[in-house]
């Protein structure tokens, strides 16, 4: 749950489109203006190419979408001009172009989402939740007292157990019981990113709305 879990406009996200690589300079401009590009060349290889911040960081959208796909990049310092592009491999190609098509819907490069993280509760129920030692220094005691299970992973870190598919510390209400102390992973977590969505469509079968209500407009017309 992000830092602002309730927001009084739109959270804006970029709309994948795919282009073929011919037309390369439209990609460019796309994502000039805000949205992000899969670019195929003619042997089926498709690069990404996402926005970059005036410093020449990767904008947190993108890099949130990389790391979904395990491509993002090591560091997040600044690290080249004009959009970041990514080859990406066959299995990361595919969840792109399948993002493209739910994305066909949309007419722009931006696409505005009215999310309450509150009513949401998507990713408190789909997450892997790593403590780092800020963490677990400033939630030694709320942890001590909650009861909530820690557990280490495969790589020894440090993290939240979910039981029954939700973080123990997940009120029915849909409220954070240790809002103010959460974790920095939960802090940080962008709305409108594409682990958000993920976990949108794997915990409440929301394929994006607007898809989904047209998708519903046609089964009513049928
Ligand atoms: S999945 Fe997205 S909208 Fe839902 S609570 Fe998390 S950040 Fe908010
Ligand atoms: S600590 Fe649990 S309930 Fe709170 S924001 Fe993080 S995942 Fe959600």
């Amino acid at each position: 749950m992000s830092d602002a879990a309730r927001f009084d406009e739109p959270v804006s996200r970029p709309v994948w489109r795919r282009f073929a690589v011919r037309f390369v300079d439209r990609a460019l401009a796309y994502v000039g203006d805000g949205g992000f590009a899969a670019v195929v060349h003619p042997d089926g290889a498709v690069e990404a190419l996402l926005p970059r911040r005036e410093d020449g960081t990767l904008a947190s959208l993108g890099w949130w979408a990389l790391a979904s796909l395990d491509a993002a990049p090591a560091s997040r310092d600044p690290d080249g001009a004009g959009p970041h592009r990514t080859r990406l491999d066959a299995l990361q190609a595919e969840a792109v172009l399948d993002w493209c098509d739910r994305d066909a819907v949309h007419p722009g490069p931006r696409r505005a989402m009215p999310l309450d993280c509150v009513a949401c509760t998507a990713c408190c129920q789909d997450a892997h939740v790593v403590l780092e030692a800020a963490d677990v220094e400033r939630l030694g005691a709320v942890l001590g007292s909650n009861g909530a299970p820690l557990a280490r992973d495969a790589e020894g870190r440090l993290h939240l157990v979910f039981v029954d598919g939700r973080c123990p510390n997940l009120e029915v209400a849909g409220a954070c019981r240790i809002y103010s102390e959460r974790p920095d992973a939960c802090r940080e977590f962008p709305p409108g990113s594409e682990p958000c969505l993920a976990a949108r469509e794997e915990t409440l079968g929301l394929r994006d709305e607007v898809a989904d209500e047209e998708a519903l407009a046609s089964e009513e017309c049928n």
